[in-house]
């Protein structure tokens, strides 16, 4: 870890009168586009879409003054001076090119939120990662306000960035998460102290390489004022804690479901204990919380919770707040979901276990398993998973467009464990998933839905693909 560097900062950006694209309506576009008109930049938005909906955004625009330019996202408008792109954008579109050989900077909506923070502003405890960041700022967020801080979840959930820096409500501090695609796009942010979770391959088109990937996630630490918190179970992320220039003084913090050394907070016999913000760590630790007060307390969750309680104390919040704010906090929908209990079966909706690593972290925590798995697979191989997991899984019911891939994985690594492999894709196939679950499952298994895989092949999206894993438990209770 570099220290000694001194963060300037970002020098204050003067719009006024600048040429500047907008990449991409949608989300993070408008509001984008609003900003800096109000700011009195000239503001051109280009959309690679002309649908309806792009249409009526234009047409909001528009009337502001804003020029639109619908159906071609990739000619950099003349005279253009920066870019505020939207941040799933590929950075290798030709539109970046363009701008890369006239010199042109491009942000992403985070450095845009970041450039247009006032002096006074909140500052920033970040969270990345490739699973877990909407937990782990949540769980943040609750513990803050335990601690009587005006805060909020911010970023990639929630509240967007822009919102919570420009809007009227005013913060001590923001718990914020940031996709790797936000990161890459975001060059001058600079947060108080930051966290990556675990690093696992995800959206490698999107970055072109696991070390592209990697490095846009270790962007998170640069400039960090107190702490960076790392995954010692996960080495790449303290690798990236050790590449990352920071500010003086800053430290690297480790977190483990093991017992805890110096500079490091961790788990001893049930107790979750900080072992890095306390006078003389070599001896001292300080009790936080017990792991029954986080919900659920799945080895992965606990994980998210001390990771949270990383942030929060580098912030300088008291033992008794990490307490409070895990004991109040429920993760949102289709995260490991307790659903209901049948003959002694245990239902568990973890929907959004929509990669490899995902799942493979919600199976570790159930002893035996009937696995409902498959979807989309992105690209993703299953070997691995299906290695770590045999011995857990008592049978397994594959659903999904890509299920010959788990398939053809379990039969390399766990040729014992029983697989039915329901040739259908539309959404009824949900109910007969858990009909054949129930055969299955023997009193004290767990019927775990985390399907490794994207659910659009089936499904709007992984939300309506655990509601009807719920509705079809609830058909079988009646
Ligand atoms: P993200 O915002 O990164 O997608 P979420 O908090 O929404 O993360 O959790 C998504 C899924 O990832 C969960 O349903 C669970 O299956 C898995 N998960 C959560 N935390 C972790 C973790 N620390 N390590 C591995 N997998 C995790």
């Amino acid at each position: 870890m570099g220290s000694g560097k001194v963060t300037t900062g970002s020098a204050p950006y003067d719009f006024q009168g600048k040429h500047v694209t907008v990449a991409g309506l949608g989300v993070s576009g408008v509001p984008a586009a609003k900003a800096l008109h109000a700011r009195g930049a000239i503001v051109t938005v280009v959309n690679d879409g002309d649908d309806a909906r792009a249409r009526e955004q234009a047409a909001g625009l528009q009337a502001l003054g804003v020029t639109v330019r619908l159906g071609d996202g990739a000619t950099l408008p003349e005279g253009t001076e920066l870019i505020v792109t939207a941040p799933g954008w590929q950075p290798g579109k030709p539109l970046f090119q363009a701008a890369a050989q006239a010199g042109v900077p491009v942000w992403g909506d985070v450095e845009l939120a970041w450039r247009l923070r006032g002096p006074d502003a909140a500052p920033w405890l970040a969270v990345t990662g490739t699973n877990g960041k909407t937990t782990t700022v949540q769980m943040l967020a609750s513990i803050l306000k335990a601690a009587g801080l005006r805060t909020a979840a911010v970023g990639n959930i929630g509240v967007s960035l822009l919102d919570a820096v420009l809007g009227e409500e005013t913060y001590d501090v923001l718990a914020v998460e940031l996709s790797s695609y936000q990161l890459h796009w975001a060059p001058s942010l600079r947060a108080h102290s930051a966290a990556v979770l675990n690093l696992a391959p995800d959206h490698l088109d999107w970055h072109g390489s696991m070390e592209a990937y990697a490095a846009d996630k270790g962007r998170i630490y640069e400039g960090n004022k107190v702490a960076c918190v790392y995954n010692v179970a996960d080495k790449a992320t303290e690798d990236l804690v050790r590449e990352a220039d920071v500010e003086e003084g800053c430290r690297a913090v480790g977190f483990t479901l093991g017992t805890p050394g110096p500079s490091q907070l961790g788990v001893v016999e049930g107790i979750l204990v900080d072992r890095a913000f306390v006078e003389n760590r070599q001896k001292n630790a300080q009790e936080l919380a017990e792991v029954s007060d986080i919900h659920p307390p799945a080895p992965h969750n606990i994980a998210n919770a001390l990771a949270a309680a990383a942030l929060a104390r580098a912030f300088g919040v008291p033992a008794r707040a990490v307490r409070d704010g895990l004991r109040a906090f429920r993760p949102d929908a289709h995260r490991i979901e307790h659903v209901a209990d049948l003959d002694g079966v245990a239902y568990v909706d973890d929907s959004k276990a929509t990669n490899t690593h995902a799942a493979q972290a919600s199976l570790a925590a159930y002893e035996s398993i009937v696995w409902i798995a498959g979807g989309l697979a992105k690209g993703a191989t299953f070997d691995e998973l299906v290695a770590a997991s045999a011995k857990r899984l008592r049978a397994v019911v594959l659903i999904g467009a890509d299920r010959a891939l788990i398939r053809e994985a379990l039969a390399r690594h766990a040729p014992e464990v029983p697989v039915v492999d329901l040739d259908r894709t539309d959404t009824g196939a949900m109910l007969q998933a858990v009909t054949e679950a129930r055969r299955l499952a023997v009193a004290g298994d767990t019927v775990l839905l985390a399907p490794a895989c994207a659910s659009m092949d089936m499904f709007t999206n992984y939300n309506q693909r655990g509601d009807a894993f719920a509705t079809a438990v609830r058909e079988l209770r009646a």
